[in-house]
């Protein structure tokens, strides 16, 4: 087995078939990549758990399924990592927080249980922004991984590690989570392919919720492929989560070989003319359309005037359904408590202590906007400006069938300038083009589509594709289209070797 299992199987589609026909143990890969993990991540700073017995188990069963001559899943044998947002039983969860330590959840979650069915071998849990509140990976009690080209940039967050894992080739897949951006925003910025399905397209049962009407969870991986491919195993109906879609699941792999001749891309023109707006982030957004249209698709201009509400109405929302979703930390049922004189004096001090300054930032607004002399004006406000937001991009992609956005609009930010600590309303508006995807229930993909050359760093940028509802497989005809055509692509796997 070479160092990486990347390097033979780039596909993780192609791992798992050599895996099904016993050409390649599920156990041998396993061990290749807890090796890679033992002696690449004490410098990448990826994991914050490594499952090492819970991971050759799976691939052994795995194995033995094989042997038995039955069918060991989709994804036999393929290494993933998880987002610390996951619940995993007999896994330490923590959500990346103080709040969860020693928290060991009693049972699988949806992703855990949907991966260990198709086979899938779970190394273990990689750090993340508190909660998922942030977006370069610092707002966290240890510190954020590296990003793959850069030793003076943050890697991007909240879904940090998972990029990190991927891009350094720790993982062939990763599983992050979609708030506001988390998967499509480090994805961007270590040059992977990440997703935001459709709201309701993957349960969310046994993720820890942040903001429960804009969470998802988000596929990650090198190729558009390996994300449709953990796509495929995720979605579905799950009686366990209300919200989830009883919705056909596609063919997503199958859905990257689609052509794009004849199809519509519609340019979100006010994005490209917005002030702040990195000339390089333009140029990749502005290369992608040419790709499409190289490849036959056309090209349409149009604008979307709600987008100066989209950060505001975001914030508003995401922090009052973080308030009332965070409640239930209060030292008594999980993880970490600390004593008081009495019961309210305990909940206080486990919530002060437990929780770092972001999460409690927000969990002030969040408490502000919800207060009952304020949440018509605020919370009130923002969900109205929330359905006008989601009218206007529905009636947008009537006209074309997906959108084209930059994910950020700068390369990865400085550490020297940028952390969430000095300036949080930077890192906030920031998330301006991500955020209206998740306001609109809608998909969206983040795939490598440029880069900016700053400090001597070559920085990788995406290009972010939002689609109909449901429309994952067309992001994959288009993102796979950009994919062959610009061919950016992740950090070649030696240079990203530390
Ligand atoms: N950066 C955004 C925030 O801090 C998005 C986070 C997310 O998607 N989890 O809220």
């Amino acid at each position: 087995m070479t160092t990486s299992i990347l390097e033979a199987f780039p596909d993780a589609g192609a791992l798992a078939g050599a895996v099904r026909r016993g050409a390649v143990r599920a156990e041998a890969v396993a061990e290749a990549t807890l090796a890679a993990i033992e002696r690449l991540d004490p410098t990448v700073g990826a994991f914050l758990h490594v499952a090492v017995d819970h991971a050759l188990a799976a691939a052994r069963r795995t194995d033995r399924i094989v042997r038995e001559g039955s069918d060991p899943g989709p994804l036999a044998g393929v290494p993933i990592a998880l987002k610390d947002l996951f619940v995993t039983r007999g896994i330490p969860t923590t959500a990346g927080s103080r709040i969860l330590a020693g928290y060991v959840p009693p049972y699988d979650g949806h992703a855990a249980s949907a991966l260990a069915r198709a086979g899938a071998t779970l190394v273990g849990k990689v750090t993340l922004d508190e909660f998922g509140m942030g977006s370069n990976g610092a707002n966290s009690p240890v510190p954020a991984p590296r990003h793959p080209t850069s030793d003076d940039h943050w890697p991007g967050g909240s879904s940090s590690g998972s990029a990190a894992a991927v891009a350094f080739g720790l993982t062939p897949l990763a599983l992050g989570t979609d708030t506001g951006g988390s998967v499509r925003w480090p994805a961007s910025c270590a040059g992977i392919v990440g997703l935001k399905p459709t709201y309701g397209r993957i349960s969310r049962h046994g993720m820890i919720a942040f903001a429960s009407s804009l969470d998802q969870a988000g596929p990650m991986g090198r190729t558009v492929r390996c994300v449709a491919h953990l796509l495929a195993v995720l979605a579905g109906r799950d009686e366990r989560d209300a919200t989830s879609l009883d919705a056909p699941v596609g063919d997503y792999p199958a859905a990257c070989e689609a052509p794009v001749a004849g199809r519509t891309v519609g340019v979100v023109r006010r994005a490209l003319d917005a002030e702040g707006v990195h000339p390089a982030v333009r140029k990749t957004v502005a290369d992608t359309v040419r790709a499409l249209e190289a490849r036959g698709a056309k090209a349409i201009t149009l604008d979307l005037p709600s987008m100066d509400l989209w950060v505001p109405t975001y914030y508003v929302l995401a922090c009052a359904e973080a308030a009332s979703n965070l409640a239930r930390y209060d030292g008594m049922r999980y993880g970490r408590r600390v004593e008081g004189r009495d019961l309210a004096e305990t909940i206080a001090r486990t919530r002060a202590q437990g929780f770092g300054p972001e999460v409690r930032r927000r969990l002030l607004v969040g408490t502000y906007v919800l207060r009952k002399d304020n949440v018509d004006a605020y919370y009130g406000a923002a969900m109205r400006a929330r359905a006008a937001i989601a009218a206007e991009l529905r009636g947008a992609l009537d006209r074309c069938d997906v959108l084209a956005l930059p994910v950020g609009p700068q390369p990865a930010v400085r550490r020297d300038a940028g952390a969430d600590a000095d300036d949080p309303l930077a890192d906030y508006l920031r998330d301006v083009f991500t955020v209206a995807a998740n306001l609109a229930g809608l998909p969206a993909i983040a795939v490598p589509a440029g880069h900016a050359d700053e400090g001597g760093h070559r920085l990788p940028i995406g290009v972010q594709l939002v689609g109909r509802p449901l429309g994952e497989p067309d992001l994959f005809a288009f993102a796979a289209a950009v994919e062959r055509e610009i061919g950016a692509g992740p950090p070649p796997l030696r240079e990203a070797t530390p």
